[in-house]
């Protein structure tokens, strides 16, 4: 029996395993079908930061996530001797109207007052400057805002680090092509849909989407659902880019240059579909309208077409922690667009709680006791 035992191989689950792993604790990892099956093998790997603005606990909370994120990885590089495609290379927003300009005026003061740690800062310049064609100078009639704090990874390449991390501890096991069909807590047992049984000390639910339907199956009264899938398109271009240049962001549009003259583009956001993992016009009109935004992507080839399902919990925000009905479950989910960013924290919160160690607080809004109690 393994003492903690983890469902799903995305980049939550791949996190946590590492935590425990790190931590000495005996760990099995099951994957219904293989490694960044799910959510996390896709394309884009923004790293997002919230607006500077009404600063709160959970912005800070991710800010502070951010920040560590690139040490971590570096970490990983250093002792794997792997490339996670990690770069702060920053992010601009083109400014289309003339009254964003002044509300960016105002995160700009923002920024200054909450984007620092110890002695590093990151801005929210708002600029003047000419665009050199990254975006088109017709989409910024008002200037732009560069933010250095943003970051992108390569989403694929950093569950390979992971993994190849993971290689190192003899005492984390992981295993594909095992699906779980349900999870008994109480009884530290769980059920393979090929109906063997697994035993646990203690169970951190990682497996995105899918571990809404496993949460509401414990409820012991009806309650609402516990979240959802949303589904999001990208797409892979290959363009004369360079690897530095900055994220763009503008109304829900991502242009994400990668290293090797790779860019993703992105992505739809869709509560209601019928094909969770194909592609469609949808994503036609999200690459057109980069080539729009960045004339250097006008005929670049697509590469790939990527489809996948967003975890949404019904509260919004990520759902960590110890599950208030179920001692020997922890669930970590929901981190809905902004995974990649925090999932090494979240993660490192589960593996402290399960522990007893101390770690840092996670808001109180992203506890799995906090999402469970609005259901009810
Ligand atoms: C188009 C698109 C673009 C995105 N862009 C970004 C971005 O730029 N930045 C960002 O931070 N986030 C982004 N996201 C969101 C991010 O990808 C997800 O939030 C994140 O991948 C979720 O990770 P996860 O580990 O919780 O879930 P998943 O990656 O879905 O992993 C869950 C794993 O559990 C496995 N599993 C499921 N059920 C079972 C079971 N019963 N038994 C065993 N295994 C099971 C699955 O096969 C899967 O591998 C994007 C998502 C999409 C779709």
């Amino acid at each position: 029996m393994s003492e903690v035992l983890i469902v799903g191989g995305g980049i939550m689950g791949l996190w946590a395993a590492l935590m425990a792993g790190r931590a000495g604790i005996e760990t099995r990892l099951l994957e219904r079908k293989a490694i960044g099956a799910g959510a996390s093998g896709g394309l884009l790997g923004a790293l997002m930061p919230h607006m500077p603005d009404r600063w709160n606990a959970k912005k800070q909370f991710q800010f502070d996530a951010l920040v560590s994120l690139e040490g971590e990885i570096a970490r990983l590089e250093a002792e794997t001797g792997f490339s996670a495609g990690y770069r702060r290379s920053g992010r601009i927003m083109p400014l289309g109207r003339e009254h964003l300009r002044n509300i960016a005026r105002g995160h700009e003061q923002d920024a200054e007052q909450h984007w620092f740690a110890g002695n590093r800062r990151f801005h929210w310049h708002v600029s003047d400057a000419g665009t050199d064609g990254w975006p088109a100078a017709d989409a910024a009639p008002f200037g732009l805002v560069h933010d250095t704090l943003a970051a992108r990874v390569a989403p694929r390449k950093l569950l390979a680090t992971l993994r190849a991390a993971l290689s190192a501890f003899p005492h984390v096991q992981i295993e594909e092509g095992v699906d779980v069909s349900s999870i008994d807590p109480r009884r530290g047992r769980l059920s393979l849909l090929d109906g063997r049984e697994v035993t646990f000390g203690h169970c951190v639910l990682a497996a995105g989407a899918a571990s809404f339907p496993l949460i509401d199956r414990l409820a012991e009264r009806p309650q609402a659902t516990s979240g959802c899938a949303v589904k999001g398109q990208a797409a892979l271009l290959r363009a004369d880019v360079d690897p530095a240049a900055p994220i763009i962001f503008t109304d829900g549009l991502y242009i994400v240059p990668h290293e090797t003259g790779h860019v993703a583009v992105g992505s739809t956001s869709e509560n209601q579909f019928v094909e969770p993992f194909s592609t469609d016009a949808q994503l036609d009109a999200l690459i057109e309208r980069a080539a729009a935004l960045a004339p250097l992507l006008r005929n670049a080839p697509v590469i790939e077409r990527w489809a996948g399902l967003r975890p949404k919990a019904a509260g919004r925000e990520p759902m960590v922690g110890r599950h208030p009905g179920c001692e020997r479950l922890s669930v970590l989910t929901g981190g809905f667009k902004v995974s990649f960013g925090m999932a090494h924290i979240l993660a490192g919160c589960v593996i402290d709680e399960f522990a007893g160690r101390r770690s840092v607080e996670l808001p109180q809004s992203f506890r799995c006791e906090t999402h469970i109690a609005a259901l009810q």
